[in-house]
């Protein structure tokens, strides 16, 4: 495809929140915006955990990229993955579809996990960054109890139902909280031999604190609070190894068949791709305006750019600073393009952070406003229902949430596959593989 020199084609790779937004913001004026993705669908990662621990349906919090842009003719939806740009002719490379030209470029391609130089341990835990990593956790975590409840060895049995979680971040402290709840309230009852009750969940964080990123008062609530949902917080625990049956975190060993990554994050390789200087997490280091040095006309945002704010402190790996980058871009492009000024340097506009703990137990931070509990979680509610992208999953999770609420239940607990082939899932394996030969019990646990 050739750019079309009379409406100049604005190529986005990523429909995430700073692709989706940037794109958004450009429809209707007089470019031709090509949207690229690898996946089909623009997911809202915040709510991943709850995929992860069987609250939601993987449709509830993902939305088909095509379908949100039916109405805008000017935007074309492709799905590709993108291996690399050639600027100067000013193509980028997508891996099934071969080269595209671009007048403008946005690369919004995000960040994926970092297992700090120990990239073998990938082979060992899960990590939570995209819809299949999700379904991966809730197999595993659902899994794992069924097969202890088969087990006659206490051992295997306390392995089985040991859970690991790596970083203390939100990330870290939704998936823990979620388990122990998952485990303390929705299981609690169902199993015959063993006590879904008495499941270790294990949060270790490195840092002298949870959710380093709040206020300190803030991370001993969410501290107290996890110990109340029986998590048991390692801080300061470095984690030294991760293999087939557990981690050693600080030279403690804790055997476990689960090992869920919630850790450092590195940017996607667009950095690499334009040859930009890069932070030391991998992010294009990128001017005021979100452009790269030496390429006016290609800008970086989100969690793939490196960009400080007012305060000289770089912006964090916020759904918040992807959209509003998206946003600007957009502005500057459509500025340029018309020949009006161009605007002023981005300004991130912190409205805050927040994080959940549990049920009615949440934190917020929001300016000068700290709030704990069920306000915290109320407002965490309020605002996640609205920033969901569609009528139909601000529905379905607004219900499946208040099912939840007055029941306890989770409505999303089927075993549906295979764990991945890994190491530590090799006895989940095999009794995944030898169950599905069997004829399935009367009374299974199993339910939708
Ligand atoms: C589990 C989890 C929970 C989170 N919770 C919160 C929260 O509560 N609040 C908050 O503000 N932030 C949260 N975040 C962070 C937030 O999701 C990110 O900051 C935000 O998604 C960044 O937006 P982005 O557009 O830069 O990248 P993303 O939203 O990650 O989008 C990147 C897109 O690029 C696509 N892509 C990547 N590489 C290629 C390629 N080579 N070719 C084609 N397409 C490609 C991907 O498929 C993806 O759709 C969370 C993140 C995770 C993982």
């Amino acid at each position: 495809m050739q750019s079309n020199a009379k409406r100049p084609r604005v190529v986005i790779v990523g429909a995430g929140f700073g692709g989706l937004n940037a794109a958004r913001k450009l429809a209707g004026r007089d470019v031709e915006i090509v949207l690229i993705d690898r996946t089909n669908h623009h997911l809202f990662q915040p709510l991943l955990y709850q995929v992860a621990t069987a609250a939601l349906a993987p449709s509830d919090i993902a939305s088909p990229t095509r379908a949100m842009f039916r109405r805008d003719r000017d935007i074309t939806v492709i799905m590709g993955d993108v291996t690399g740009v050639d600027t100067a002719r000013r193509v980028v490379a997508i891996r099934e579809t071969g080269e595209l030209a671009y007048d403008y470029l946005v690369l919004a391609t995000g960040a994926a996990y970092s297992w700090f130089g120990h990239d073998e341990w990938a082979a060992h835990a899960t990590v939570l960054k995209s819809l299949e990593d999700a379904e991966t956790i809730r197999l595993r975590l659902l899994g794992a109890f069924e097969w202890a409840e088969s087990r006659t060895d206490a051992a295997e049995i306390a392995r089985l139902l040991t859970f690991v979680i790596v970083g203390g971040g939100p990330t870290g402290v939704e998936l823990a909280g979620a388990i122990a709840e998952l485990a303390r309230s929705t299981l609690a009852r169902d199993f015959r031999h063993i006590q879904p009750a008495a499941a270790r969940i294990v949060l270790c964080e490195a840092g002298p604190r949870l959710l380093a990123g709040f206020p300190p008062s803030l991370s001993d609530y969410t501290l107290r609070t996890l110990g109340e949902l029986g998590v048991e917080v390692r801080l300061g625990a470095n984690v030294e190894m991760i293999d087939a049956f557990g981690a050693t975190a600080s030279g403690e060993r804790i055997d476990s068949a689960n090992v869920f990554w919630c850790a450092g994050t590195e940017a996607r390789p667009a950095a690499r791709w334009i040859s930009a200087d890069a932070a030391r997490n991998g992010a294009a280091q990128v001017e005021p305006d979100c452009s790269v040095p030496g390429h006016p006309d290609i800008f970086v945002i989100g969690d793939a750019a490196s960009l400080a704010g007012a305060d000289d402190k770089l912006l964090p790996g916020l759904a918040a600073v992807a959209k509003q980058q998206g946003k600007y871009v957009a502005e500057v492009i459509a500025r340029r393009i018309a020949g009006r000024p161009a605007p002023g340097p981005f300004r991130y506009h912190d409205l805050g952070t927040l994080a959940v703990i549990g049920r009615s137990r949440a934190v917020a931070h929001l300016g000068r406003v700290r709030l704990r509990g069920f306000p915290a979680w109320l407002i965490w509610s309020l605002v996640h229902l609205f920033l969901l992208a569609g009528f139909r999953n601000r529905l379905m999770v607004y219900m499946n949430w208040s099912w939840a609420w007055f029941t306890y239940g989770r409505g999303a607990r089927l075993i549906t596959g295979i764990p991945p082939e890994e190491e530590s899932a090799a006895p989940l394996r095999d009794e995944t593989a030898q169950a599905a030969k069997r004829p399935r019990p009367a009374g299974t646990v199993l339910r939708s």
